[in-house]
């Protein structure tokens, strides 16, 4: 036998047992599939439609609550509390809608369904190119968010806010905390209204 051959029957046998050991550890759970991984991703998303009405409800709970926190906010400072708040925000939003954080939300009126997912972050209704099943046309798995909106909108008592016309999105205002700028303004309107009342 030549030093080639002795090589050569080497390399065989160690590759023979590697594809061995692979077939013996080959795993395969059942029903999984690289798709249903795929759509597990827009499970609570598509929760969160399912169940705008309810999720309106509580959001209209707590943005009163928020305002009535409005001298805890003042006398900590909004720009003090903007870091904490906007913590979890991003985790309770970013859990439930897959919240991009613009800083402007309009989920109340999107049926729960955040537009910021659009690829093309369209604020105003969906694009021509949805497709016949639904889904978006950029990425073929994810269900149109627009399509989502309808369906929520259809649910919530004030569903008709989705044909409301809306602004562009402010850049700037990203990363920033949307619940905090709701309850300023809100606080700001209530008290130009009790100013306006007493005059
Ligand atoms: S509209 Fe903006 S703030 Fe609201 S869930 Fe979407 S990204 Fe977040």
């Amino acid at each position: 036998m030549t030093g080639n051959d002795s090589t050569k029957t080497t390399t065989v046998t160690q590759a023979t047992l590697v594809k061995k050991t692979r077939e013996r550890l080959a795993y395969r759970p059942a029903d999984v599939s690289p798709l249903r991984r795929v759509q597990r991703r827009y499970t609570m998303r598509r929760w969160s439609v399912r169940h705008a009405r309810f999720l309106e409800w509580v959001y209209a709970r707590f943005s009163s609550l928020f305002l009535a926190l409005h001298p805890f906010w003042n006398a900590v400072g909004y720009a003090r509390a903007e870091k904490p708040v906007k913590f979890v925000e991003r985790q309770v939003k970013g859990l439930m809608f897959d919240c991009r954080m613009c800083g402007q939300c309009i989920l109340s009126s999107t049926g729960m369904s955040c537009p910021m997912n659009c690829p093309k972050q369209l604020r105003n209704g969906p694009c021509g190119g949805v497709r016949a099943n639904g889904h978006c046309e950029v990425e073929p798995d994810m269900p149109c968010v627009w399509v989502k909106a309808w369906e929520g909108a259809q649910a919530m008592r004030n569903g008709d806010a989705i044909l409301d016309v809306q602004k562009p999105v402010d850049q700037s205002l990203r990363e920033s905390s949307a619940w905090l700028r709701v309850t300023a303004r809100a606080a700001q309107e209530r008290e130009n209204a009790a100013g306006s009342s007493a005059a």
